[in-house]
């Protein structure tokens, strides 16, 4: 693929090694990772019950968005810098690192040091200001893929982060848009194998907004795996019904702690294998 140097798998024809990007000591790219939490922080207790739950049930790192891009204005919009206070509280608590979305090249500097990880969204992917901005945060960046943005594309966006410095780069398929409606969208599964074939970076998926629906997050959740996949990161809600964004989609910590269990025997399973 051209245009691709500082992530290409190959430089002048010679492989390099893969990379590990550490999230607050845990390292991305050695093992599976999973990432949990809410899509939004709302309050104190509702993050706090979710970012316990998960790491009860052997999550590695914690998600939740303090900043929220969403289609509606009148929508919930995210707490702002309340939210990045209640996640710093959340990992002080269980020593769960955190991710959160930045939405705003103004913000990554001040957001980045409140967490461990900075989470590029899929409607910001190609945001060249915010990219370039995330390749000066001093922080990993976790670069999700635009809902109809091809792999070039994508790559070319990590590419961006990497040329202004920053080499802690992971890249996250998180479903684009095809003629499909009764998922959310069409997790691209091809999409993760061919980014871990054409980069040294690793590559997790999100089968939560992948798919839009619960019951189909484990599945597809083995099969990123499956594809060479290097973590997940999973909605969690204690009480989804009362969601202020993407209750629909959202496990139960119950449901979540089953959806470990499974998964976990099924990477015994391929460790196996492999
Ligand atoms: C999210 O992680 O809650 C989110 C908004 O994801 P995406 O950018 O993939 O839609
Ligand atoms: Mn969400």
């Amino acid at each position: 693929m051209k245009n691709l140097r500082l992530t290409a798998i190959e430089v002048d024809g010679k492989p390099r090694p893969r990379s590990t990007v550490h999230i607050g000591g845990i390292p991305v790219g050695q093992f599976p990772v999973v990432i949990a939490g809410p899509c939004g922080v709302e309050s104190e207790a509702q993050t706090m019950e979710a970012a316990i739950a998960v790491k009860g049930a052997g999550a590695h790192m914690l998600r939740g968005g303090a900043f929220k891009p969403r289609t509606s204005p009148y929508a919930f919009q995210g707490l702002g810098v309340k939210g990045l206070q209640i996640l710093e509280k959340a990992r002080q608590e269980t020593g769960l690192p955190v991710v959160t979305e930045v939405i705003d090249p103004r913000d990554v500097h001040w957001v980045a040091e409140y967490v461990d990880a900075l989470q590029e969204g899929a409607r910001n992917m190609q945001n060249f200001s915010l990219l370039k901005e995330l390749g000066r945060a001093g922080k990993p960046v976790l670069l999700k893929r635009g809902m109809h943005s091809t792999i070039e594309e994508w790559l070319n966006c990590a590419e961006y982060i990497l040329s202004e410095g920053n080499p802690d780069v992971i890249l996250c398929e998180r479903g684009i848009r095809t003629f499909e409606t009764y998922t959310r969208n069409t997790m691209d599964l091809s999409a993760i194998a061919a980014a871990k074939e054409l980069t040294h970076l690793p590559v997790i998926a999100d089968p939560t907004h992948g798919t839009g629906r619960p019951s189909l997050i484990l599945p597809m959740s083995l099969a990123a795996l499956a594809a060479g996949g290097d973590g997940l990161i999973v909605e969690v809600h204690p009480n989804p019904e009362k969601a202020l964004s993407d209750g629909d989609q959202a496990l139960t910590p119950g449901q979540f702690s089953q959806y470990m269990q499974k998964l976990n025997s099924f990477i015994g399973v391929m460790t196996a294998w492999k």
